[in-house]
């Protein structure tokens, strides 16, 4: 990206760096590319993958759309089978419940299963400032975490790195967390995950408390879902006394059935595997298995807003399987870290100006950090329409209007910067609100396009920088339909050739 684009300010700024770093873009162009790869075959080799994609649009719209009535369900199964659900409107509110669930154990310390959710109220933070460490035990969030960095990507959260720095970072920080790594540490995978194995079993071992995320939550019964590769994740939840899990209200399912869809769609789609290395449910308690405390934290933060914008909403559908961010060609050579949230690429360009509103620089500029060209909505294994949600924020980053903010109706001023595309759209809406104008301007633009500059001036110019403006043509198609009645007679000045049929040229 070479200049700054009218209506983005912050993306671009953020992304500056990322596309000017070789490694980092070479580390996520060897990344992105091979998932991507081994994607397609594995959905390719479902004849009724196209099914199951609509399937999982379905039960996620049905789901949303009585997502009032799921979620009650779903508190009285989890009470039922021996849980306390909590609800928590936004961030403060999740994490005071949970510092203050951790201290009521007498623990200072906690062991957490990658949570995208945690990642998003700034749960180590919080829980940090009440003096209670919260170790990550997948492994790419141990990266990150002991990196003290930012996770890039939803399922590979360290995919900014490469092997000899993890090797490094290991070698480095290990002894200030725990066990430290094995001397004369090498990169190679086999003992880079030896050495994570080794720090991890001791936390394992020694923690009381385990903190979750899920990616379903079945409403009949109460259970919890969590996917993962590692087998970590499982020790987090079977291991500790009290289990605390953190989860988004839209990752509702109504039934054990409904999950027979996204336990196929969604390891393909991620990790291009036909079936998930390890699926952990859980529900309520059980004695003498498992954690015997279990409390389910239901986190709004934003969602009930989204969910009340009618284009916006099938953001909700989404099952983090990280499909979008792979063929995104915005993304592989940004990065995750330039979208300023725990969700990156396209889906992060489209939830995280809904969960948290337009307001910030780079809210606003999330929606324009993309080509459009479509690729993130052919993989995606809920049909989300991402361009159409893009098209329709930058709308509102531009104009501004009516939005829901806190559960209240709330009119949006127009974010700043936008004053040269405004004004154009309301020359354009002046123009075709008006036929003998707009037709006095065509021919005009049709008269004088010899004279049109090849490169737009102004707040344009990095536009027209990396695109060739569209010619205007010698005659508009107005005109031309009159003059050849509707293409039956006369001929086209462009081509020369018949009218006949030209209706569609
Ligand atoms: S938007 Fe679709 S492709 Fe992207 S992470 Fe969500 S479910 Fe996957």
């Amino acid at each position: 990206m070479s200049g700054t684009f009218v209506g983005m300010p912050a993306f671009p700024k953020a992304a500056h760096e990322a596309v000017h770093d070789d490694t980092l873009r070479g580390n996520l162009r060897h990344a992105t590319h091979t998932i991507r790869d081994k994607r397609a075959r594995a959905v390719d080799e479902l004849a009724d993958f196209a099914l199951l994609r609509e399937a999982g649009k379905q039960i996620k719209d049905h789901t949303l759309r009585h997502l009032d009535r799921y979620l009650v369900q779903l508190e009285e199964s989890v009470t039922a089978a021996g849980g306390t659900v909590h609800w928590a409107a936004d961030a403060d509110e999740a994490n005071r419940i949970v510092a203050d669930l951790v201290k009521a154990t007498g623990q200072s310390e906690v062991v957490k299963v990658k949570s995208m959710a945690t990642q998003e109220i700034g749960l180590n933070e919080a829980l940090e400032a009440e003096g209670i460490a919260a170790y990550e035990t997948d492994l790419a969030e141990l990266i990150v975490q002991l990196g003290h960095d930012r996770p890039s990507h939803i399922l590979v959260p360290a995919i900014h790195r490469n092997r000899g720095e993890i090797r490094d970072i290991f070698a480095r920080e290990m002894g200030s967390w725990g066990r430290p790594a094995p001397d004369g540490l090498a990169d190679s995978p086999a003992e880079l995950a030896e050495a994570a194995r080794l720090h991890l079993r001791e936390k394992f071992l020694r923690a009381k408390v385990g903190i979750s995320g899920a990616n379903f939550m079945v409403a009949e019964t109460g259970t919890l879902v969590v996917l993962e590769s590692e087998g970590n994740g499982r020790m987090c939840l079977t291991l500790p006394e009290t289990l605390i899990s953190v989860v988004g209200i839209e990752k509702i399912v109504p039934t054990w059935r409904d999950l027979e869809v996204f336990l196929q769609t969604l390891p393909r789609s991620s990790t291009a595997e036909r079936m998930n290395p390890y699926t952990t449910t859980w529900t309520g308690t059980t004695d003498g298995d498992g954690p015997t405390t279990f409390h389910l934290v239901l986190l709004d933060n934003g969602r009930t807003d989204t969910l009340a914008d009618t284009v916006g909403r099938q953001a909700l559908r989404c099952i983090r399987c990280s499909a979008c961010l792979n063929v995104c060609p915005v993304y592989e050579r940004a990065g995750g870290h330039a979208y300023g949230s725990v969700y990156p690429g396209p889906i992060g360009a489209i939830l995280s100006p809904q969960l948290r509103g337009t307001a910030s620089e780079i809210d606003a500029s999330l929606p324009y950090a993309s080509s459009l060209c479509g690729a993130c909505y052919d993989v995606c294994p809920v049909a989300i329409d991402i361009p159409e949600v893009l098209v329709h924020l930058r709308e509102r980053v531009v104009q501004g209007g009516e939005v829901t903010s806190g559960g209240a109706k709330v009119r949006l001023k127009p974010a700043k910067g936008h004053a040269a595309e405004r004004a154009a759209m309301r020359a354009a809406g002046w123009a075709f609100a008006r036929p003998a104008a707009l037709r006095a301007g065509q021919r005009f633009a049709s008269r004088t396009r010899r004279l049109h500059p090849r490169k737009l001036p102004g707040p344009g110019k990095a536009w027209s920088a990396s695109r060739e403006l569209p010619k205007v043509p010698a005659e508009s198609f107005r005109d031309w339909w009159q003059r050849t009645n509707g293409g039956t007679t006369g001929k086209s000045p462009n081509s020369g050739t018949s009218g006949k049929g030209g209706a569609a040229k």
